[in-house]
């Protein structure tokens, strides 16, 4: 007798048949899916051992150490999936999202992001670069000192400066193009002050 599957009792029939077979055979096919599962997790463990053995440091170059690591920052799944029975194609494309670096290259990345949110915080307090303000900061408390000390004023018309942003530190003779450039540029006594429009005026 061929199978129908147009026939009602046929299609039953079948159906109580595969329902024993299953009932019948559960060990079984519980044994064949765990041997299957460990293949797979062998198999993608040797994938990914054969591809960073085949790889380098982005960063650095070096061949040992090598972890898998995103640029965006978030957690790689690559040693999870690979712990898995998950698909090959899955475990690749996880893989293809990622960049090698070795440990230590990943260390400092870690310290440079740390160092540099820290920064973009100070920037955001501030409303400006930390550096920029770090820069005005100095600028204001050495045009007090100036003040305090009488110094204020322009070398180049004689007036008073004003304010910090009209100060400008300026070399008398200059320095770049003369017969010692390293000696007029350090000397104290070659230093003068001025204010920023004059010492434009004569360069
Ligand atoms: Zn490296
Ligand atoms: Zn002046």
């Amino acid at each position: 007798m061929t199978y129908d599957p147009n026939n009602h009792e046929h299609v039953e029939r079948n159906r109580e048949y595969q329902q024993n077979w299953y009932k019948n055979n559960k060990e079984l096919q519980v044994e064949r899916t765990k041997v299957q599962k460990k293949k797979n997790r062998e198999r993608n463990k040797k994938y990914v051992e054969k591809f960073l053995a085949s790889s380098i440091c982005n960063i650095c170059g070096s061949e040992d150490n090598l972890v898998f690591r995103k640029e965006s920052g978030s957690h790689p799944k690559v040693a999870r999936l690979a712990s898995n029975p998950s698909a090959l194609s899955t475990l690749i494309e996880e893989i293809n999202k990622c960049v090698v670096s070795c440990e230590e290259c990943v260390a400092e990345q870690k310290i440079y992001s740390k160092k540099n949110n820290s920064n973009t915080k100070k920037n955001k307090a501030l409303g400006m670069h930390h550096s920029t303000a770090q820069h005005r900061l100095r600028g204001m408390l050495f045009y007090n000192a100036l003040v305090e000390l009488g110094k204020n004023m322009c070398y180049r018309c004689g007036e008073e400066i004003n304010s910090s942003n009209e100060l400008s530190i300026e070399h008398k003779t200059a320095w770049l193009n003369s017969e010692d450039p390293v000696y007029y540029f350090w000397d104290l006594n070659n230093i003068a002050y001025s204010h920023r429009k004059c010492n434009k005026a004569n360069l």
